[in-house]
């Protein structure tokens, strides 16, 4: 999860669902263009970690999207969230409630929407989203 974001949301006086969520879209496009244009080799793009897999390949939430890798596979995707008192490596979200409640809590926590090709093993960050921190006038201090 080291991937440059981009800190360039403008701050706005209205707060609404989308206040906090980075697509990365973007970046997605352009590492497909690049594995296309042969620039980048598919083993750098496919190299999910085992226990991502694990989770991908038992706890996956299927898509109807290709994989644009290997085009073998539809894509699952899978979500973390990080914050205080969870585990280093994040806590797997089963279902959109769970993700909910964590957004409910004082504390700040970053969810983090990932692809995963169960076949060869592409991932890919979709959508990071802050959640919970309500009540703190803070929410332009995003924590990296
Ligand atoms: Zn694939």
């Amino acid at each position: 999860m080291t991937r440059k974001s981009q800190n360039t949301t403008p701050v706005t006086a209205d707060v609404d669902d989308s206040v906090g969520e980075i697509d990365h879209r973007l970046t997605r496009r352009a590492l497909i263009n690049n594995f296309r244009r042969g620039e980048v080799s598919r083993d750098t793009l496919c190299d999910a970690h085992p226990e991502l897999l694990r989770v991908a390949r038992n706890f996956g939430r299927s898509t109807r999207v290709k994989c644009p890798i290997c085009v073998n596979d539809q894509l699952v995707t899978v979500s973390y969230v990080f914050g205080p008192r969870l585990p280093s490596h994040g806590r797997f979200i089963a279902t959109r409630a769970e993700v909910e409640q964590f957004d409910l809590r004082p504390e700040r926590f970053t969810a983090y929407l990932i692809e995963v090709c169960r076949t060869c093993s592409w991932h890919h960050l979709l959508k990071t989203r802050v959640l919970g921190g309500h009540g703190k006038s803070d929410k332009s201090a995003i924590a990296q």
